[in-house]
C-alpha cells in the first residue's frame, strides 16, 4: 500500500534497522523502543489487521519472534500484537512487538 509506513519500510523507501528478513518476513527495530531490543516482526504483505493477512504469511511471524527474544538474552519478554486503533494499533500494517525485559530477576531465586 503506497502510503503505508512499513510498506515503505519493506520496500525501503524508509530506513529500518533490519534484523531479519525472508519472503514473507521482516523483522526490524521500534524506533521508539520501549526497551532495548524492541522489536517488529510484519509480514510482507499489506493488511491492517490479522484477518487480512493469509496464514501463510502468519505462521512464520511466531518462530523469528521467539529467536529475536533468544537472540536478546532476555529471560523474560512481551509478544505483543494489536488490531485496531480501539486496541491501540497506531500503524495499520500487522505488527508483533517483541519487548524484551531487563534481567532485573536474576539471582533472585
Ligand atoms: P502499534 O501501537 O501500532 O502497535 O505500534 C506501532 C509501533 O511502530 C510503535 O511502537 C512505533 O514506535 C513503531 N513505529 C512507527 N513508525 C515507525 C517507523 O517509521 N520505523 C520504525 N522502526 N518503527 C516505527
Ligand atoms: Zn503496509
Amino acid at each position: 500500500m503506497a502510503t503505508c509506513i512499513f510498506c515503505k519500510i519493506i520496500k525501503g523507501e524508509i530506513p529500518s534497522f533490519k534484523l531479519f528478513e525472508s519472503d514473507k518476513t521482516l523483522a526490524f527495530l521500534d524506533i521508539q523502543p520501549l526497551s532495548q531490543g524492541h522489536a517488529l516482526v510484519i509480514p510482507k504483505t499489506h493488511g491492517e489487521k490479522l484477518a487480512d493477512i493469509p496464514d501463510d504469511y502468519l505462521t512464520e511471524i511466531l518462530p523469528v519472534a521467539k529467536k529475536l527474544a533468544i537472540a536478546t538474552g532476555a529471560n523474560e519478554y512481551n509478544i505483543l500484537q494489536n488490531n485496531g486503533r480501539g486496541a491501540h494499533q497506531e500503524v495499520p500494517h500487522v505488527h508483533f512487538h517483541m519487548i524484551p525485559k531487563p534481567n532485573v530477576h536474576e539471582g533472585l531465586g
